[in-house]
């Protein structure tokens, strides 16, 4: 149906994410195929890891028993999303697409109108840097930085075949072309490595407690060999840019070491920079910046089960 159709069809699974943007006229396809009745896409297999229908839901993926002890991470990730309707709807293929955000974007129709549009959508303009050749609008999806440290691949399924591609492959540093894959293609599943040995996980900042999009989303994975040392390690920053961004010089200092409250700070130190958060989402970006120090430290000292003085990493827990 979808090639059928071609550019003027989109794909919709939950829809949570779609239909808004339909109402504000930023997607404005004359056929939506609906995903949600294709049993191939819902469920979860056991093997080698774990297989993850899109479909599934993020109520579903957050309250699983087998995703909650093996993948904590992306338990957490999937239940900060939005709010319980929301999640009843959403999906995890949906929440891996989602659509980048802006404060010049996010807006109806008739306010983008007034300002004149701009690049993304029906104008040739960028608000946030005006000389800017691309978007700049933020990957603000829970679930990819999760994806990322996991080590996920996903199952991208199209009109010529199909074909296994990291998560991390997924993304592109473009505000419009965000996404690697073609518009036919279905994200079909997502396959997570075994878990053994790895230690996860996700802080999330917001203005409330609920409903908001992230404005900083912090994902770790550890592997602890021997007597506690650092096998592997990945830190995952998610939006503060186009894509999800990988502190691999950060991440690459844990590994050979036993992990101590110092060496947390080191790296948290270390991790923050490749931030470079704009402002085109809600709150400073100096602040924005400064509390992805504070949120690599958290999750790091979480993932490993450091205790932490003054409670100050334990404020994710209660969220
Ligand atoms: C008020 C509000 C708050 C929100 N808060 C958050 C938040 O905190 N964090 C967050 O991450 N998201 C948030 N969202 C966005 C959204 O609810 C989630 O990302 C959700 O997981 C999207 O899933 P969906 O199934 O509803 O996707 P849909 O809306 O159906 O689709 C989203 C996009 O993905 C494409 N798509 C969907 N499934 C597939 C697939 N299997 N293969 C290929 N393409 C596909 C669609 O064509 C569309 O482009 C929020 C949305 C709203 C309205
Ligand atoms: S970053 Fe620029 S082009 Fe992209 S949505 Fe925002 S204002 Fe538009």
């Amino acid at each position: 149906m979808k090639a059928q159709h071609g550019p003027q069809a989109m794909y919709v699974a939950g829809g949570t994410d779609l239909y808004p943007n339909m109402k504000r006229r930023q997607f404005e396809p004359k056929v939506l195929v609906g995903l949600r009745g294709i049993e191939e896409l819902h469920g979860l297999s056991n093997g080698n890891g774990l297989t993850i229908g899109a479909g599934m839901t993020l109520t579903e993926l957050s309250t699983h028993p087998e995703v909650a002890r093996s993948y904590p991470s992306l338990a957490r990730a999937a239940g900060l999303v939005s709010s319980p309707q929301l999640r009843n709807m959403g999906t995890i293929g949906g929440n891996l697409c989602v659509d980048t955000r802006c404060t010049y974007y996010n807006q109806t129709y008739q306010w983008r109108k007034s300002l004149g549009f701009c690049m993304k959508k029906d104008g040739d303009i960028c608000w946030v840097a005006l000389s800017s050749p691309r978007c700049l609008a933020v990957s603000s999806s829970d679930c990819a930085p999760v994806a990322i440290a996991l080590g996920a691949h996903v199952r991208l399924v199209g009109p010529v075949g199909e074909r296994m591609i990291p998560a991390a492959a997924l993304y592109r540093e473009d505000g419009m072309e965000y996404i690697e894959k073609t518009p036919d293609e279905v994200l079909a599943s997502i396959h997570l490595p075994p878990s053994e040995g790895w230690r996860t996980a996700y802080w999330k900042l917001r203005r409330r407690g609920s409903i908001d999009f992230p404005i900083l989303g912090v994902a770790v994975a550890l592997k602890l060999g021997a007597h506690g040392t650092c096998a592997e390690a990945r830190i995952v920053l998610g939006a503060v840019a186009s894509q999800p961004v990988q502190a691999a010089g950060a991440a690459a200092m844990l590994v050979g070491q036993k992990i101590t409250p110092e060496l947390v700070e080191q790296v948290a130190r270390i991790a923050y920079k490749p931030a470079k958060p704009l402002d085109n989402t809600d709150m400073a970006l100096s602040y924005r910046k400064k509390m992805a120090r504070v949120y690599v430290a958290g999750a790091l000292a979480e993932a490993v089960g450091l205790d932490r003085a003054g409670g100050l990493y334990d404020s994710q827990k209660d969220v």
